[in-house]
């Protein structure tokens, strides 16, 4: 059977020379006799994985000496609350609302401190991103949180929002990888692996030195970031199977050229569909082109009775889970590094002849 195209959100696909790769090493690494999946985290040979995977992401990224990089379990999710418990100290925090993840986000800080929305684009219905213009950060807030893809509604910034002095909090979930970036204007950058990274199971959290330690001293230690950049992530079992393959998405990274090809390949993908997508009245995207994301791309059928033959002809040509989210309908293919160009090419192919015999 051939491969399946995945489209899926995430859980998303994987590199396929990844997953080889970890086939052939899955029952034991290199000369160790053992899995990946049975070593100590604190051997040397599982101490060699986690450093080289730390190296290549900091290599990838360009993240500089003054940041720590924790691998956590717990999801983006958990860092909803993370980031307050430990940045807020009692101030107010700026969240801008550009969505579904946004919102989650909120609801999760307001359980724990005063939260400002400084910025929504809901009265839009989440079609776009607020403009730089539309964005006044109180300088006494304790940092400014955004979200730079949502995943859900396929809206992502085209810019950096600037927050002065306070410092900058990204949800970069499915975003993180996708291009090269400018770490040094954030404060924190925290992504669930199970997007662009590797599988479930660990949340990846970049953050500068000086928000270290501000936690009250009466946080739980699993909740504190100090905790786990002083023990090197390793202040319980961490996920070491999963960080164990993201190493193997870094290594496969740096060999297609970093996150400068990746980025012009995520463009010429996304760029194409979207080019699919607007020549039609059969299909279409609400996203204001500014803020067209190039991960996740949503879009409906004119006719929203055919939706589920779209799909079910679409599964018949071996391309699962292009069904939108339940709060958008409509279908959405997700594209990350993973996502191969001639499986774009594949799905635009499929989209024409569709609508060639349905519109
Ligand atoms: C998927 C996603 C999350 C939730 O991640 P979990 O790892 O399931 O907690 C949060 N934010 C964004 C932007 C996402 O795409």
């Amino acid at each position: 059977m051939d491969t399946a195209i995945n489209f899926s959100a995430g859980p998303a696909m994987l590199p396929v020379d990844v997953l080889a790769r970890a086939k052939d090493e899955l029952s034991a690494w290199r000369d160790s006799g053992m899995s990946v999946m049975e070593m100590s985290h604190r051997g040397k040979d599982f101490m060699a994985i986690a450093e080289k995977a730390e190296s290549d992401l900091r290599e990838l990224m360009g993240i500089g000496e003054n940041y720590k990089v924790l691998f956590l379990q717990g999801g983006a999710t958990s860092q909803f609350s993370m980031i307050p418990i430990n940045l807020s100290q009692g101030q107010p925090a700026s969240y801008i609302n550009t969505g579904a993840w946004s919102k989650k986000a909120i609801a999760e800080a307001t359980r724990i401190c005063e939260v400002n929305v400084v910025a929504s684009t809901e009265e839009q219905n989440f079609t776009c991103i607020p403009l730089q213009k539309e964005i006044t950060v109180d300088q006494g807030s304790c940092y400014l949180h955004y979200t730079p893809n949502e995943t859900i509604g396929g809206v992502e910034f085209n810019y950096v929002p600037e927050a002065g002095d306070v410092p900058l909090v990204a949800d970069m979930s499915s975003t993180i990888l996708s291009r090269p970036m400018d770490v040094d204007k954030y404060g924190v950058i925290y992504a669930g692996a199970q997007k662009n990274i590797g599988p479930a199971g660990l949340t990846i959290v970049i953050i500068r030195d000086d928000l270290l330690g501000l936690a009250p001293t009466d946080t739980p230690s699993m909740f504190n970031y100090d905790v786990h950049a002083k023990s090197g992530s390793m202040f319980n079992t961490p996920p070491a199977y999963t960080w164990y393959i993201a190493g193997l998405v870094f290594e496969w990274l740096l060999e297609k050229g970093g996150l400068v090809e990746m980025a012009s390949i995520n463009r010429r993908k996304s760029s194409k569909l979207y080019t699919a997508i607007d020549a039609s009245d059969f299909y279409q995207n609400p996203v204001r082109a500014d803020s067209r994301s190039w991960m996740n791309i949503p879009f409906t059928l004119a006719n929203p009775d055919l939706d589920g033959e779209f799909l079910k002809q679409a599964e018949a040509e071996n391309m699962f889970y292009l069904k939108g989210h339940r709060s958008v309908g409509g279908m959405r293919a997700s594209i990350y590094n993973a996502m191969p160009e001639e499986s774009v090419d594949k799905l635009i192919e499929f989209m024409v002849e569709f609508e060639r015999s349905n519109g």
